[in-house]
């Protein structure tokens, strides 16, 4: 077996089960039956070509790991909301007693569970549109596609292709398995897609929101006053999670208790603290202008946004369109804050180009009153400034408690 790597890698546990490591090194291999790409590795590399170019057959990481693992699995995909729609649904399947675990994309490969996991373990697979790029048989029976808007563009070339990417997650289903596809997108040949619905009951709605979470077949699961996460675009994460989940085998009861008791993940939406009234909350992982907005959207209160970051040639209109209406101020860091002072400015919103997070974090305090909120929202990647999304979340964590913010208030706390 070969292994290669572009980068200078160490990776000792590879020679020891007798892999023979190239790296640095992007030459095309010989001979060789299958490739197996990383999600990482983008159409253009050099070894993935040749490949190709001779028929030789290429697995994603999702493909080998799937053939190898008995288990029923959920798909969760869509722009955003991946993350927390996967780690709530193995939260609620577990609230229900049913043997659960958040994999994937999330930071648990699902590679890693060969071998590890007891076989009726339901696997709750995150899968990004890189995983899903060379799925041939993986099958999830139950799948969710949240949402689509443009994104990772760099990679995938056009809004078509990424789209038939993510497409790939229902490419085998059969009949009886549950697809939930957002009703404007038009669902694979043959699948018939179930909705989930921000609003009153429609036709072909599976699940639908009125004062709270109804699911077909079962009626009011949970009101919105009793679930702990917040905003609309968390109301679509938990209609679909609580959907997969009854088709999983949960009870009405678990449900409501999982949507109740769900901690949340950290750097969406995370309150990290709290100062003179003004909560200070952690949205780091807003790494597109449609995710920075729905996070504007979550708050009923007047907030400060700091946005910001390293660019992907994506439009900020979406951020400004939400920004109308509750955002009260702007503090804009990195390479892209020019062109967001920009998009504000169109749409009569104040912001100011300052730099650094630490000064974002110190100015935007400095004017919030009692009752308001700081919110980290950048709408952007974070690699020119920070070497992921996590350690900006981090350093806004940092500056917030630097500033004398404490924690307190539970995740979620809208209003
Ligand atoms: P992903 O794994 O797809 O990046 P996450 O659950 O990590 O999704 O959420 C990333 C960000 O996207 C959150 O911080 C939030 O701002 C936003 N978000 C979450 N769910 C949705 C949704 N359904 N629609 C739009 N934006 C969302």
């Amino acid at each position: 077996m070969l292994a290669s790597d572009r980068a200078p890698i160490d990776a000792p546990e590879l020679v020891s089960a007798g892999v023979t490591v190239l790296a640095p090194s992007e030459e095309p291999f010989g001979e060789i039956d299958l490739l197996v790409r990383s999600p990482g590795v983008p159409d253009t590399n050099p070894i993935l070509r040749d490949a190709r170019a001779r028929g030789i057959p290429v697995w994603s990481e999702l493909e080998l790991a799937a053939r190898m693992l008995p288990n029923p699995i959920i798909g969760i995909t869509g722009t955003n909301g991946k993350t927390t729609t996967t780690e709530l649904t193995a939260h609620l399947l577990r609230a229900s007693g049913i043997s659960a675990r958040a994999c994937g994309n999330q930071g648990t490969p699902l590679s890693s569970l060969v071998g590890v996991v007891a076989a009726d373990e339901w696997l709750c697979v995150e899968c990004s549109s890189f995983q899903l790029e060379d799925t041939h048989r993986f099958r999830p029976t139950a799948a969710a596609f949240l949402n689509l808007s443009p994104d990772h563009l760099d990679r995938h070339g056009s809004m078509e292709r990424y789209l038939e990417v993510k497409l790939r997650l229902f490419q085998n289903m059969r009949a009886g398995d549950l697809a939930i596809i957002p009703a404007d997108i038009s669902p694979p040949p043959g699948v018939l897609p179930a909705r989930v619905v921000d609003g009153p009951l429609v036709d072909g709605a599976i699940a639908w929101s009125d004062g709270g979470l109804h699911l077909a077949g079962v009626g009011l699961v949970a009101r919105w006053d009793d679930v702990a996460l917040v905003g609309a675009h968390n109301r679509v994460n938990a209609m679909a999670a609580a959907a997969l989940c009854l088709r999983a085998g949960a009870d009405p009861e678990g449900l409501a208790a999982g949507l109740a008791s769900f901690p949340g993940v950290s750097h969406r939406l995370e309150v990290v603290g709290e100062l003179d009234g003004v909560l200070f909350v952690n949205d780091s992982k807003a790494t597109n202008p449609e995710a920075a907005a729905a996070a504007l959207s979550a708050y009923d209160r007047r907030v400060h946004l700091i946005a910001g970051g390293s660019a992907k040639g994506t439009p900020f209109d979406a951020l400004a369109a939400a920004a109308q209406g509750s955002l009260v101020s702007a503090h804009l860091i990195g390479e892209t804050a020019p062109e967001i002072e920009r998009a504000l400015r169109s749409v009569g919103i104040e912001a100011s180009s300052v730099g650094d997070l630490d000064r974002a974090v110190r100015d935007a305090a400095a004017i919030a009153r009692p009752g308001d909120v700081v919110l980290l929202a950048p709408a952007c990647a974070s690699f020119d400034q920070f070497s992921d999304y996590a350690a900006r979340g981090e350093a806004f964590r940092a500056a917030a408690r630097a500033l004398g913010a404490v924690p307190g208030r539970r995740l979620g706390s809208a209003a």
